[in-house]
């Protein structure tokens, strides 16, 4: 028995999904069909699958029973009201937009803040196709985490924090007028799902708002964020997951969000603004040809109910502590095995250091997906890179960019896997420890222009 304690689940199993493992011989197989890019494999090749936890979570009853009131008249579904009532209830923003998901959000707000070629973005760390939609829209993104995010080994409550004395020289340095926006990402999924504090949010905004920045937040994982402050931040202990929810975006005029996180849905996201309407209109302008009508912006009548009741849901405070628990688990079960990873661990995700484990790979030969590889042909796990591989190449030099660390990211989807998982998991990623030497990194056969790890190829070096 491992001295590490899993906390129970607050549910019960009403229906089940079975899973299976497929050979040995046919997982090498199908990694090699997939060009070594564990995007492209088949979802029935994988026997656990932490790839992400977007849209991967399982809903609860009273979610399914939502998508069964689905009004899909084309315009003013009354579940549409029933989200832009529980966003206005939670959040304290007066304006929603549906929105398919997450980057559906960023495509339509982005190109209307961003006024001029080269306009910066400034964030904690930007999201993988928040930097992609930032750039698309002829801006640049930039990061502003705190150096601890950078130090796996090292504890600290709030490795999403803003490095605040980084952010007031870009400022100064760049001019206000040059930067288009401050977007706060909570929980920061890119440094490893690692929290920001209410301290931060609020010195972030507030030196923003003095340059006369716009603030929005990045709120996929904003739960999650919250739970953190809950437990770590002095003065919080005692306040409810609402009320810091509250708190946290009153700092900010605007968020976009991926409801497929925090919401628990298997689609949705929104686009929500506090009060400024001349930019709600924009928007909402944009909206109509690349998501749909501003009432249902890509989603079924039915997609908003299930979103609508997973935003009251996903605050439930013995929930959150039952999902970022089980992420803890396996945090500390490979802890115990002697494997690095972010500590501690984030909201949604472990981080395993493959710089540190394979300090024999090269950044541009990408060690955590050559890690991700053997995991996935050990165990039939399937995990995913966050490192040099999706960092991608500088968008004026072309060169491949190094990403300050190496990570490959075991993301837990909600309610989804039990902790006997966790331990294949574990069990699976301590094994590969002993053989580390001898993994090999790789090479491209194919490599897209944009967002190129998802659909690159490629081959191990010889
Ligand atoms: C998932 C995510 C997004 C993008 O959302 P999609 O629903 O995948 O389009 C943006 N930002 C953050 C922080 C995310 O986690």
């Amino acid at each position: 028995m491992s001295p590490v304690k899993a906390k129970p689940e607050p549910f019960r199993i009403k229906m089940v999904e079975p899973i299976k493992m497929i050979s040995r011989e046919e997982r090498q197989a199908a990694l090699e069909r997939a060009g070594y890019n564990l995007f492209l494999l088949k979802g029935e090749e994988v026997y656990i699958d932490l790839l992400t936890d977007s849209g991967t979570g399982a809903m609860s009853d009273n979610q399914w029973a939502g998508l069964m009131l689905g009004d899909e008249a084309y315009s003013g579904s009354k579940n549409f009201f029933n989200l832009k009532n529980a966003v206005e209830d939670i959040f304290g923003y007066k304006f929603t937009i549906p929105t398919h998901q997450g980057r559906g959000a960023e495509q339509v707000l982005f190109p209307v803040i961003i006024k001029k070629p080269g306009d910066l973005f400034i964030s904690n760390m930007h999201f993988d196709t928040t930097k992609a939609h930032v750039e698309m829209a002829g801006g640049r993104a930039v990061n502003c985490v705190i150096e601890e995010a950078f130090d796996t080994e090292k504890y600290h409550p709030f490795k999403g924090n803003f490095d605040l004395a980084k952010l007031e020289s870009i400022i100064k340095e760049k001019g206000p007028e040059n930067i288009a926006a401050v977007i706060i990402t909570v929980t920061c999924n890119s440094s490893g799902g690692q929290p920001v504090s209410m301290e931060n949010i609020r010195k972030t905004s507030q030196l923003a708002k003095q340059y006369g920045i716009r603030v929005f937040i990045d709120a996929a994982r904003s739960y999650e964020n919250a739970y953190f402050i809950k437990n770590r931040e002095e003065g919080y202990a005692n306040k409810s997951i609402r009320d810091i929810v509250k708190e946290m975006f009153s700092y900010a005029e605007g968020f976009t969000m991926s409801a497929k996180k925090d919401a628990i849905v298997n689609i949705g996201g929104v686009l929500a603004i506090k009060e400024d309407e001349a930019l709600y209109q924009k928007c909402a302008a944009r909206t109509v040809p690349m998501e749909g009508f501003i009432t249902y912006g890509g989603l079924a009548g039915r997609d908003m109910e299930a979103l609508a009741r997973g935003l009251y849901e996903g605050m439930d405070y013995d929930y959150l502590d039952y999902r970022i628990g089980q992420v803890a688990y396996l945090g500390e079960k490979l802890r115990e095995g002697g494997i690095p990873i972010q500590y501690p661990t984030g909201g949604h995700a472990v981080f395993v250091d493959a710089k540190r484990l394979l300090p024999h790979i090269p950044y541009y030969q990408f060690p955590a997906q050559a890690l991700g590889n053997e995991l996935y042909v050990d165990t039939g796990v399937r995990a995913v890179e966050i490192g040099s591989f999706l960092l991608g190449r500088d968008p004026d030099t072309g060169e491949n960019l190094e990403s300050p660390m190496e990570l490959l990211r075991l993301t837990i989807p909600r309610r989804t896997y039990t902790n006997n998982h966790m331990d294949v998991v574990a069990d699976g990623l301590i094994a590969i420890k002993d053989k580390a030497s001898t993994l090999k990194g790789l090479e491209f056969t194919y490599e897209p222009p944009i967002l190129r790890h998802f659909t690159a190829r490629l081959r191990p070096v010889q």
